[in-house]
């Protein structure tokens, strides 16, 4: 099972939609039917598949910035470069909060 130091959320108001962030870190980043971006825990990290869309059912939660995934160290370098990388600067990255992620509503 992954550790993990930062927690990762996406903008979407401010989603340009071309999709670079999952192609440097698909294991933390997803597109969405409406065409923006969301971020997601995947089981191979963390054990249970999490996908930070919107939607209300199982294995989902909010996006915007209710919705924060944690970031596998092994991904790190990867989600960091995809912020540096994304033209809509709006992947945020932030140090592990436990108090936020008992509240993240997932
Ligand atoms: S890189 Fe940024 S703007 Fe592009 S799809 Fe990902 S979150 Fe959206």
């Amino acid at each position: 099972m992954s550790e993990t130091k930062l927690i990762v959320w996406i903008d979407q108001d401010l989603c340009t939609g071309d999709g670079i962030c999952e192609e440097i870190a698909p294991d933390v980043f997803q597109g969405r039917d409406d065409g923006l971006w969301v971020v997601k825990e995947q089981a191979s990290h963390f054990g249970t598949d999490l996908l930070f869309d919107g939607a209300e059912d199982g294995g989902h939660g909010p996006d915007g910035a209710g919705g924060v995934a944690r970031v596998p160290d092994s991904q790190i370098d990867i989600v960091v470069e995809s912020a540096e990388e994304c033209p809509g600067e709006c992947i945020m990255i932030e140090p592990y909060d436990a108090e936020l992620m008992a509240n993240r509503g997932a």
